[in-house]
């Protein structure tokens, strides 16, 4: 049983030799009687930014952290190859945590979701339950409607805009109605955004020698909805922009993963001056929302309103590169580990 194991912690960014690939050891393909749980055969794993905190020898955040030495934990797509839970049955497909290992036996049974057979059927990629309709689906969803009361006519901006959040973040705002503009760190990313998500503009801010002018000239009569996904200086110019009364949904800070930027706020003050509502909020707040969620975003991608674009790797040795380059934006889209057949 090939696995991805957690070295020793890091520090600041995430490298590949900070994870190695294990043999692990032979597995018995069952799940044990008595145990409840299931036997999976994992097919997609999700590189997710939110893993490199778990990363830190630091106990004190919404999740704890990984154990040095042991399997790295995150969302997958799986296929149950055998079941002591009477509620599965062998062949059927699931998602939720999973390890980055080929076969898992999963104990905690009640967080996994079954992947309808009429969903796969209806061309919907299996890869898609850990993207457009997984975690990251869900935040931009939850973060768009539930924290940035949204408006037809509003003016929003989004930051790593074709990433696995930000791309679905951009084009609800579009079907809302929105003025939309986002951000992102290559040219061909941009193209992205604007040919194929549909946004109304776009723009690469490694360009920009001056964000706070950049979005000026995107955004001349300001910014009513900023969707933060990097934080740091992208937030102080976004702040300089808002109009009286918008609203920052902080949902991610991953300029400051490694912390080497280290801009000081020196807009904060327009907080007060225009009533700046600034929100942080973790996806798993709303998650009593995911069955219309669900719902939802399978009418519109079956309606052809959203597409989704993915990154997708092959193999289990592939997934440390994958996951860092995500802190470097090599990824275009939501980056996938491929790492079994159905
Ligand atoms: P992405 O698919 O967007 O991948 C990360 C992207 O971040 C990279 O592709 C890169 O894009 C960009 N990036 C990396 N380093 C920097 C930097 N120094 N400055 C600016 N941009 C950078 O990831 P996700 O869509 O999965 O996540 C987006 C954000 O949402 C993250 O901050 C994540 O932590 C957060 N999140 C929050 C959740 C919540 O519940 N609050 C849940 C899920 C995610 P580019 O080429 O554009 O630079």
């Amino acid at each position: 049983n090939k696995q991805i194991v957690l070295k020793s912690y890091i520090n600041g960014s995430p490298l590949e030799t900070d994870m190695e690939l294990k043999l692990g050891n032979r597995i018995k393909v069952e799940a044990p009687k008595g145990s409840n749980g299931v036997l999976v055969k994992n097919l997609y794993l999700s590189c997710d930014p939110y893993m490199r905190g778990r990363m830190l020898d630091f106990h004190d955040s919404y999740i704890p952290p990984f154990s040095p030495g042991s399997v790295i934990e995150g969302f997958g797509v799986s296929k149950v190859v055998d079941s002591d839970d009477p509620n599965f049955k062998r062949g059927e497909f699931v998602t939720g945590l999973t390890n980055w290992e080929e076969y898992t036996l999963i104990l905690n049974t009640s967080q996994l979701r079954k992947i309808q057979q009429h969903d796969h059927g209806i061309g919907i990629p299996l890869s898609y339950h850990i993207g457009l309709l997984g975690m990251p689906g869900f935040t931009a969803y939850a973060g768009f409607y539930e924290v940035c009361a949204p408006k037809k006519g509003d003016y929003l901006y989004v930051s790593a805009a074709s990433g696995a959040v930000g791309q679905l973040v951009g084009q609800l705002a579009k079907l809302h109605g929105c003025y939309v503009v986002g951000s992102a760190g290559t040219t061909h990313k941009v193209q992205l955004l604007k040919n194929k998500l549909g946004f109304d503009e776009a723009f690469n801010y490694k360009e920009e020698l001056d964000l706070e002018a950049a979005l000026a000239r995107y955004f001349p009569q300001g910014i009513d909805i900023y969707f933060d996904n990097v934080g740091g200086s992208m937030l102080d110019a976004a702040l300089a922009n808002m109009r009286a009364h918008g609203r920052i949904a902080v949902c991610g800070m991953v300029s400051q993963n490694s912390r080497t930027d280290k801009q000081s706020f020196r807009n904060m003050f327009g907080v007060i001056s225009k009533r700046i509502t600034i929100k942080g909020f973790l996806q798993s707040d709303f998650i009593q929302l995911y069955p219309r969620f669900l719902e939802d975003i399978t009418g519109y991608y079956k309606e052809g309103k959203i597409v989704y674009i993915e990154n997708m790797n092959d193999g289990l040795e592939s997934a440390p590169a994958a996951f860092v380059g995500l802190f470097s934006g090599k990824n275009v889209g939501k980056q996938v580990i491929r790492v079994g057949s159905e």
